[in-house]
């Protein structure tokens, strides 16, 4: 039985085409096997008009599937051809690879986590592969708890976590493979490095956008509020900025989390009840405490610090 490359080759040298082509034809597109699948596969919904009329697609196909392998300047990025038929002819379908839909896949799920100020290996963080050998397991697990029962109950409201221990122990990781998770289950986090978000906060008086900027936190899905405490707060910054988030946040019940160098009393303590300016403001202080009482638990996370032996 005469064989398809065969077959090709004849009806290309029967048809009108140029030297050039046919040539081209028979060695560069007749001799790939996914091609001579392809038409033996379909050889009856195929009549030799229309693989005369469909060899240009072929070529097209051949030559696509190249770059894709090269990786290089394919017509459709990302994507690979594949041969079908319609209305017999033999069309193309661009597909998309496995790495392509990955990759869209992660975009939309960085997409979902906002994130201000904060250091890139965040981005990496992931609770599937973070390291769960020592203390950190319970707060680990209490994340975990949080991103289920947020998913189970996405219009109820749920206390978000308030990690505290000292500097190293893996809080801001944490709370990057908590907003990784989350996002994986189509939820939205916006994660801010607090002290110099109240540096911007500061400046934005300036031009006028604090209360436009302030509504981005305070309507925030979930927010995050990283490493609060690690700076002198002004009592604006206290009462206008955070004590405002708070309080909206509160109010809708918008799950919000904190991480800090010192525990909860030592915040209000230490940190909370003294002014820059060196204001003892004890009713102030406990005003914001309860806020963030009302919206986090408090977990102590300890172990050794991560940024001396990585
Ligand atoms: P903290 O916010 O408590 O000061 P970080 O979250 O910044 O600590 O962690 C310190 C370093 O250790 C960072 O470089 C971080 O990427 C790394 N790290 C923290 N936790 C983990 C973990 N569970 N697995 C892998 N790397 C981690
Ligand atoms: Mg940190």
């Amino acid at each position: 039985m005469e064989s398809i490359q065969d077959h090709l080759e004849k009806l290309m040298s029967q048809s009108d085409v140029g030297e050039r082509y046919r040539s081209i034809m028979k060695n560069y597109v007749f001799t790939d096997p996914d091609v001579k699948q392809f038409i033996s596969e379909n050889r009856e919904s195929l009549d030799n008009d229309a693989i005369i009329k469909s060899a240009s697609k072929l070529y097209e196909y051949v030559n696509e599937k190249k770059k894709f392998a090269a990786k290089n300047g394919g017509l459709v990025p990302g994507y690979y051809p594949k041969l079908i038929i319609n209305n017999n002819r033999v069309e193309i379908e661009y597909v998309p690879s496995k790495e392509e839909i990955t990759r869209v896949q992660n975009n939309a799920i960085n997409n979902r986590i906002q994130s201000f100020f904060m250091p890139k290996d965040i981005r990496e963080a992931d609770l599937g592969t973070i390291d769960k050998t020592d203390s950190r397991t319970e707060a680990i697990l209490k994340g975990y708890d949080f991103v289920s029962e947020y998913k189970n109950d996405p219009q109820g409201f749920h206390k978000g976590l308030y990690l505290h221990g000292s500097f190293g122990v893996g809080k801001t990781y944490l709370l990057g493979a908590i907003a990784k998770e989350l996002s994986e289950n189509g939820i939205q986090t916006t994660l801010v490095h607090f002290p110099t978000f109240a540096v911007e906060m500061k400046n934005s008086i300036g031009d006028n956008t604090t209360a436009e900027k302030l509504d981005v936190f305070k309507k925030a899905e979930i927010l995050m509020l990283d490493d609060i405490g690690a700076d002198t707060m002004s009592s604006w910054i206290r009462d206008d900025v955070l004590g405002v988030i708070l309080q909206y946040r509160m109010q809708e019940q918008l799950s919000t989390f904190f991480s800090s160098n010192f525990d909860m009393k030592q915040l209000e303590k230490e940190h909370l009840k003294v002014s820059q300016r060196g204001e003892v403001e004890p009713l102030k202080a406990s005003r914001i405490m309860e806020r963030i009482k009302y919206l986090s638990n408090e977990i102590e996370m300890s172990g050794r610090n991560r940024r001396l032996t990585n």
